[in-house]
């Protein structure tokens, strides 16, 4: 009983459930299903009761457990309790929620994603069931310890396996914290299953092969063959593999290779970024500069109070020359302040060739310029935006 192990060690921490004293019970009296002695055929007696209070779905209840034992002093059966099972069908022997209540706190918490504070909230609201969020997530806990135990299970993990001809299997460590143990998961990729997985304090190739034993006695049990193994390729996996594994390849896992590629790629693409923002500058200067000469004397009019026929074409060009620089500087900020995309999209990479478009749009408009054609149509400049 690995699972009931767990969750004995898991009790340890949780406070005895203090029942206000209004609480109503459903008084339920259960016996032990038995009634003569498994070892030497006598009568039972009752020997105690056991008083577990629990809440379900419908109301609080009132367990009275009549446990058993065999009174011949002679019978080696003698010293042995018997409880009825009846109870573990309402609630496990040590839990202050019924079945009812765990499976309704899993699938809210998992199904449907709640909060813990959110399933709390409703217990209270609904079910008048208080419970702390230590003893929430305890619960939490154990469901999810069912549900591993549930698909482990020899005869449902036959059924799932049942249309497939060969497994893919992979192995990863997983480090929930720095200096944890890590966590070693076997998962297979057919079917997408975690297989198992154990703490290791250590990833020595020992420790590592009884994990590669148990997913080969896993696979031989399912009566299916090992198509691939995929890992990061460790040493201790490799070695391992190869021992458990004999021909089966071990290919790298993609996850792990494109991280790994992506580290230098990314680390190089954030040093361009820099080098082109340090080059890329002065950009409140240049529009300082041009809404200056603006709002000088000489300027042209401004706000346009006069009507567009009367202003001249030099006015009207000042002015288109103006929009456009305002708009590049606009653009060039927007560029030099994008930082998204991943290893596939280097934010850098992007960051260059957007630069690019506007050092060709800005040639354009010299060139256009020199050749007297500048007009506020002229702004043929492409799309720099930071999401294109
Ligand atoms: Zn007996």
């Amino acid at each position: 009983m690995l699972v009931a192990h767990h969750i004995l060690d898991k009790e340890g921490i949780l406070m005895p459930y203090r029942w206000p004293a209004d609480t109503e019970f459903t008084r339920i009296a259960l016996a032990v299903e038995e009634q003569w002695c498994r070892t030497c055929g006598g009568a039972l007696t009752i020997c105690d009761h056991r008083h577990h209070r629990v809440f379900t779905l419908t109301g609080p209840l009132h367990l009275v457990c009549k446990l058993a034992h065999c009174p011949t002093r002679a019978c080696p059966a003698h010293p042995q309790t018997l409880s009825p099972e009846a109870e573990t069908a309402i609630a496990m022997p040590w839990w202050v929620l019924g079945w009812d209540v765990v499976c309704w706190l899993g699938q809210r918490r998992f199904a449907r994603h709640w909060s813990v504070g959110q399933i709390r909230a409703e217990l209270a609201d609904t079910y008048q069931i208080r419970l702390s969020a230590d003893a929430i997530e305890t619960y939490i806990h154990r469901y999810q310890q069912m549900l591993a135990a549930r698909r482990q299970a020899p005869d449902q993990l036959a059924a799932a396996y049942a249309d497939v001809e060969a497994v893919m299997l992979a192995i990863d460590g997983l480090q929930p914290e720095k200096g944890h143990e890590t966590l070693y998961v076997v998962r297979e990729l057919e079917r997408k299953r975690v297989w198992f997985a154990e703490p290791l304090l250590s990833s020595a190739t020992t420790e590592v092969q009884q994990l590669l034993v148990q997913a080969r006695v896993w696979a031989e049990r399912l009566g299916k063959r090992v198509r691939l193994w995929m890992s990061d390729k460790q040493d201790a996996f490799v070695r391992g593999i190869a021992a458990e594994f004999p021909g089966v390849p071990h290919r790298y896992c993609a996850n792990h290779f494109l991280r790994d590629v992506a580290k230098p790629v990314l680390e190089a693409d954030s040093h361009a970024k820099v080098k082109m923002r340090r080059t890329v500058r002065g950009l409140r200067a240049i529009e300082r500069e041009v809404l200056a000469a603006q709002y000088a004397p000489d300027a042209p009019p401004f706000p346009a109070v006069q009507a567009e026929e009367s202003r001249g074409p030099q006015a009207q060009a000042a002015e288109g020359a103006r929009d456009v620089v305002l708009d590049d500087c606009a653009a060039v900020r927007g560029i030099l302040n994008d930082d998204h995309g991943g290893p596939l999209h280097p934010p850098g990479l992007r960051m260059a060739a957007a630069l690019g478009e506007v050092q060709a749009s800005l040639q354009r408009h010299l060139a256009a310029k020199k050749g007297g054609l500048l007009t506020t149509d002229a702004r043929g400049w492409p799309e720099t935006s930071p999401g294109g």
